[in-house]
């Protein structure tokens, strides 16, 4: 047996409203803890259709079927309707998930500006961006953030600094194997970085073999064992269409023996002092398109 992180990333308004309640009720009927990583400022969901033109996105397209798990409207925020206020527009909804006694953190303040500028943006730009989804979240919980992880695993420098600077002791922005202590430019920063372990279901799906029938006997397959894991999911995918799919993976690690966590459960059981200490990298992951955070 192990402990599995459940990181639920909530990328939309519709994700929000919709999907959180949902996973919320699936979450409780296994009585697992999971952590809320959320989308504090405007949804602007329809930016993404500029990715339409970029290499490698139609093949996921097509595998995935964009629109049926996002909804059309949401497809259209920023594009023709302009970007709804997340935070303003589904407190309630993100409030009801630590009410439910899970943990919640921010996952960005706008997703896509995010994941498609931070990369090559200076540290004035970051922590702009940073700091109003700080200040949104802490006006909705009454209590500061307590951990982060980043969009589209997109990070640089600054967010990392950004990350020891809020105090916060843990954060998942990016994938790998297991927790590390991230460098930046050679110095040690004082968080742990817990970052995700498994390939996301959108991942998987329509790769070799694997449809949504079968693909969580896949998953399961991989938490064989006695391995700690963190498993990123999406209220857009997991709390929608592909609901039946994480029922099937809640049963399956209940079956393994795993206990389900929520991130900060995951830190606390983590020995700081052996990790080891690396700096992030840039690198490519099956069934995504695009360079994101990888542990070397
Ligand atoms: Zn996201």
């Amino acid at each position: 047996m192990a402990r599995i992180a459940l990181k639920v990333d909530v990328d939309t308004l519709r994700g929000t409203r919709e999907g959180v309640p949902a996973l919320l009720s699936m979450l409780s009927a296994v009585q697992a803890d999971a952590t809320f990583l959320f989308s504090l400022g405007p949804d602007h969901t329809g930016w993404a259709l500029r990715r339409v033109f970029r290499p490698g996105f139609l093949k996921k397209v097509s595998r995935t079927s964009v629109v049926a798990n996002y909804g059309l409207r949401t497809l259209m925020n920023g594009v023709l309707l302009p970007g709804p206020d997340i935070g303003r527009k589904a407190a309630a909804e993100m409030r009801a998930a630590a009410a439910a006694g899970h943990e919640c953190g921010i996952h960005t303040w706008d997703h896509v500006y995010w994941q498609d500028n931070v990369r090559g943006r200076d540290a004035a730009w970051t922590r702009r961006q940073m700091q109003q989804a700080f200040d949104r979240y802490t006006e909705i919980f009454g209590a500061p953030p307590p951990t982060h992880g980043a969009a589209g695993w997109q990070m640089n420098d600054e967010a990392f600094r950004q990350i020891d600077a809020w105090g916060m002791a843990y954060a998942s922005d990016g994938r790998g194997t297991g927790p590390y202590i991230p460098t930046v430019d050679g110095q040690p920063c004082r968080h742990v970085q817990m970052p995700t372990t498994l390939p996301t279901l959108d991942e998987l799906i329509g790769v070799d073999d694997l449809t949504e029938e079968n693909v969580h006997a896949h998953v399961l397959q991989l938490t064989e064992g006695s391995r700690d894991h963190v498993f990123t999911l999406h209220t857009e995918i997991e709390g929608g269409k592909l609901a039946p799919v994480f029922r099937r993976l809640l049963a399956g690690w209940r079956a393994q023996g795993h206990e389900l966590v929520s991130m900060g459960t995951f830190y606390r059981a983590i020995d700081v002092g052996t990790l080891p200490q690396m700096p992030v990298m840039w690198g490519e992951i099956a069934g995504r398109s695009g360079e994101l955070i990888l542990q070397p």
